[in-house]
This record gives structure tokens, C-alpha cells and sequence, in this order.
């Protein structure tokens, strides 16, 4: 008796303790459901040059389109995908999407630039990862020089050297390689150098408080000239001033990826966005 009573009182205990958990599983089983039947779409973000003011390319940002829920932002469901193992199939699922979007665009004579796209670090593991990005621009008709990943700082620093041999190999194969989310991470300068890089994406955090906050420009102005130096190509991420793009344009920042500009966009809208007005008489 006492043992059944003991039990109970740990049941108790236990199921309030694991209401989380509970939402965690239930959450996990929509999302996998989500990915079967479809629901995941990418959103389009331009990114800009803001010497010219042309576009450049866009990055590719998940969104669950939820029968029950509406739009859900990647905040909350790209954790529960890492943990548990579906990010490999949802990061293919938005680039086969947004390869496919690239590839009309451009059939409409339309230029949408480069495509940049998230990719987890787990698919390093993937030995078939070339032949499977391959396959998918094949499918569509993506040219590879298209192409961009993105990689974040963190990530490639949980298994340095596996991070290194695959983007040499996605490097040699003709794919563009951006970094991350950059500052918030722990590279160090000598493995930066190492990397196949093409792209440094300075973190919206860095870029939050400008011009006012006198440590934040030093950070931003220092990662410029770092990127100069070392031949990278250099985008802020989460402008949303006059004063911020002003910043960066004095500073010579070339890129700029923010509401600013454009809030990450449905395919529908973005293929208005890239198609010129009509000239009217
Ligand atoms: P990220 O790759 O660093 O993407 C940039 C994030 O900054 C996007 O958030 C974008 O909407 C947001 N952003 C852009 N400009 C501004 C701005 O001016 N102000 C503010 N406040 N935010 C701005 P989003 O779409 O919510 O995505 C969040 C993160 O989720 C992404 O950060 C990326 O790490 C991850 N993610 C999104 N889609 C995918 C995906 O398909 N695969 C993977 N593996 N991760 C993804
Ligand atoms: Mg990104
Ligand atoms: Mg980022
Ligand atoms: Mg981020």
C-alpha cells in the first residue's frame, strides 16, 4: 500500500513536472506530421547592396503554414527539429522549395540573384550531402552558381574538422559559402582562415543598437575591416534605420539583410518584389 501510495505521489509529481515535455512530444508529432503533409514553405528575404541598391540574392527562411495555427516562425519549431532529428529533412524540404521558386523566377526572365539557405551542421554527417543538393538543383533546373549556404559560427565549431572537409567539398563543387549569425559564436581568427568562406553575416545583435552604442560600432566597424582584409564578402543582418544603414554605408559595409528594406516574404510576393513596374505613359 504505502509502495502504491509512494508511486502515486510520484506520478503526481511527475506529470505536472512534465507538462513541457508533454507540449515538447506533442509539438514533435505536428511538426513531423507538418513536414509530411507539406506544410513548410520558405520565405524570401532580399538581401541588398546598399552602394547600388540592387538586389543580390534572397535567404530562404521556413515557415510552418499551420491549418489549425497560421504562420509559425522558425523560433519555434527549428529547436524541436534539431532535438529531435527532423532538421536534416526540413532544411531539404525548404531548399528543394526554394531551388524550385529560383528556377521559375528565372524561366520568367526574372533575376533573383543568389539563393542563401540554412543548413544545420548535422548534415556534415551526410556523406550523400553533395549528391543530394546536387539532385535537387538538377530536378529543377538550379544552376549551382546560384547557390549560398549559410553555416552558423556555432555550429561549425561543434565538430571543427568534419565542418572543414565538407565545405571544401561543397566549396570545390561551386557552392558559396556564408557564415552565420557571425560574433555570437567562439572561432577563432586562425580557423576562419582555414574555412572555404566566401561571406561574413555580422549578427543583427551587433547591428540592434547603431550608430548610438559606441561598442557595438567598434565590434561592427572591426568585423568590416576584417572581412576586407580577408577577401570576404560582408552583410549586416536586422537593419532597421535610416541611421543604421547610414552606419554601415559610412563604414563600408556592402550588404545589408533587414526589415529596412523587406520583411521575409511568401513566394507570391517576392516574385512581385523582383518584377519591375510597368512603365507607364
Ligand atoms: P538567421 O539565419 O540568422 O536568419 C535571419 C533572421 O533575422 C530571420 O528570422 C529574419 O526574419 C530576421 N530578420 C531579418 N531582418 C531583420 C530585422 O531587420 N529585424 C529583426 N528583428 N529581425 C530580422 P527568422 O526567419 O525568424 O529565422 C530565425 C532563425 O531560424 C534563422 O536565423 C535561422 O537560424 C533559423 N532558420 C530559419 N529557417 C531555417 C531553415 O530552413 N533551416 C534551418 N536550419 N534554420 C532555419
Ligand atoms: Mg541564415
Ligand atoms: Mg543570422
Ligand atoms: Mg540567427
Amino acid at each position: 500500500l504505502a509502495k502504491n501510495e509512494g508511486r502515486n505521489d510520484y506520478r503526481l509529481f511527475d506529470s505536472s513536472l512534465t507538462q513541457d515535455a508533454q507540449e515538447w512530444l506533442t509539438m514533435e508529432a505536428r511538426l513531423r506530421k507538418a513536414l509530411q503533409q507539406d506544410e513548410l514553405e520558405p520565405f524570401f528575404q532580399p538581401q541588398i547592396n546598399i552602394r547600388t541598391g540592387q538586389i543580390e540574392g534572397f535567404e530562404a527562411l521556413a515557415r510552418w503554414i499551420s491549418p489549425e495555427e497560421g504562420l509559425i516562425s522558425p523560433g519555434r519549431f527549428i529547436p524541436l527539429a534539431e532535438q529531435s532529428g527532423l532538421i536534416e529533412a526540413l532544411d531539404l524540404q525548404i531548399i528543394q522549395k526554394s531551388m524550385q521558386h529560383f528556377a521559375d523566377w528565372h524561366r520568367q526572365g526574372l533575376n533573383p540573384g543568389i539563393l542563401s539557405v540554412n543548413l544545420n551542421a548535422r548534415h556534415f554527417q551526410n556523406p550523400a550531402l553533395i549528391k543530394t543538393l546536387q539532385d535537387l538543383m538538377s530536378q529543377s533546373g538550379f544552376k549551382t552558381e546560384w547557390l549560398e549556404v549559410e553555416v552558423t559560427e556555432t555550429q561549425l565549431m561543434t565538430k571543427p574538422e568534419d565542418a572543414i572537409q565538407v565545405l571544401n567539398q561543397l566549396h570545390d563543387s561551386g557552392i558559396r559559402i556564408a557564415l552565420d549569425d557571425f560574433g555570437t559564436g567562439y572561432s577563432s581568427l586562425s580557423y576562419i582562415k582555414r574555412l572555404p568562406i566566401t561571406k561574413l553575416k555580422i549578427d543583427q545583435s551587433f547591428i540592434r543598437d547603431l550608430p548610438d552604442d559606441s561598442e557595438d560600432a567598434s565590434i561592427v566597424r572591426s568585423v568590416i575591416a576584417l572581412a576586407k582584409h580577408l577577401g570576404l564578402e560582408i552583410l549586416a543582418e536586422g537593419a532597421e534605420t535610416e541611421q543604421q544603414i547610414n552606419f554601415l554605408l559610412n563604414n563600408r559595409c556592402d550588404r545589408v539583410q533587414g526589415y529596412f528594406y523587406a520583411r521575409p516574404m511568401p513566394a507570391d510576393a517576392t516574385q512581385l518584389y523582383l518584377t519591375p513596374e510597368p512603365v507607364r505613359a
